[in-house]
C-alpha cells in the first residue's frame, strides 16, 4: 500500500522521484526503466489532467490504445469516462487522471505487485505535487493498492475511505461497465458524489 493511515505517502515511495515540478516529473517518468514492463511497451504514459484541482482518478494501468497514444483513458474505457465525467458536469480537462503503472503489461493483464511497487514512486510524486484532496481508485487494483489490500470493490464503491485528511471514494473501472452495463447505475451514483466533493473542493480552494 502507497499510504499510512495518516494519508501520508510512505517514505520508500518518495525516494525516487524528488520532483520540484510536474514537468520536470513527467520529463523524468518519460525516460523510466525501473520495472520489465518497460520492454513491452511503445512508451511510458503520464497521468494527465487540472495539476491544481486537487482530486484525481487513478486507474490500473494504460491498455493497447493508450499505448499508441500516449495518453490515460483514451479507448473504449476512457470514452465512457469521459461520458460519465460529462453527464455529472465535469470536464476530463478539469480532473487529473493517472493509473497506478504508467507502462502497459502484456495482454492488459493486471500488474503485479512488484510492478506497481516499481512504479509507484511516479505516483507518489504525482499525488505529492498535486496535493489532492480525494483520490478515486477506479477498480480493484487502485483499490487495493490504495487504500486497503482487503477490500472489495463490489462492497467498497461508493463509499468514503480516509487516512488522516485525504478521502477516497471508490468506483468501478469504466472497462468493468462496459462488460456489465447493469453496473452503471451504482456508477451514477457514484459520481454524483464525487461531482458534490469537487464542488466543495473547489469553494474551499477558489
Ligand atoms: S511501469 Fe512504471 S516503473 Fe515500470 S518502467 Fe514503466 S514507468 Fe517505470
Amino acid at each position: 500500500m502507497l499510504f499510512n493511515e495518516s494519508g501520508e505517502i510512505k517514505q520508500a515511495s518518495l525516494e525516487s522521484y524528488p520532483a520540484d515540478s510536474y514537468q520536470e516529473l513527467k520529463e523524468e517518468a518519460r525516460q523510466c526503466e525501473r520495472c520489465h514492463l518497460r520492454q513491452g511497451c511503445r512508451q511510458v504514459v503520464m497521468g494527465e489532467g487540472d495539476t491544481g484541482r486537487r482530486i484525481m482518478f487513478v486507474g490500473e494501468g494504460p491498455g493497447a490504445d493508450e499505448d499508441r497514444q500516449g495518453r490515460p483513458f483514451v479507448g473504449r474505457a476512457g470514452r465512457l469516462l469521459d461520458k460519465i465525467l460529462s453527464a455529472v458536469n465535469i470536464k476530463r480537462e478539469k480532473v487529473y487522471i493517472s493509473n497506478i503503472v504508467k507502462c502497459r503489461p502484456p495482454d492488459n493483464r493486471t500488474p503485479t505487485r512488484d510492478e506497481m511497487k516499481a512504479c509507484s514512486p511516479i505516483l507518489s510524486a504525482e499525488i505529492n505535487l498535486i496535493e489532492p484532496k480525494v483520490i478515486v481508485p477506479l477498480g480493484s487494483t487502485p483499490l487495493k493498492f490504495l487504500v486497503d489490500d482487503n477490500l472489495s470493490i463490489t462492497e467498497s464503491r461508493g463509499n468514503w475511505f480516509n487516512k488522516g485528511e485525504l478521502y477516497f471514494l471508490p468506483t468501478f473501472h469504466p472497462a468493468y461497465l462496459l462488460r456489465n452495463s447493469n453496473m452503471k447505475k451504482f456508477v451514477w451514483q457514484d459520481f454524483k458524489l464525487i461531482k458534490k466533493s469537487l464542488d466543495r473542493i473547489d469553494e474551499i480552494y477558489a
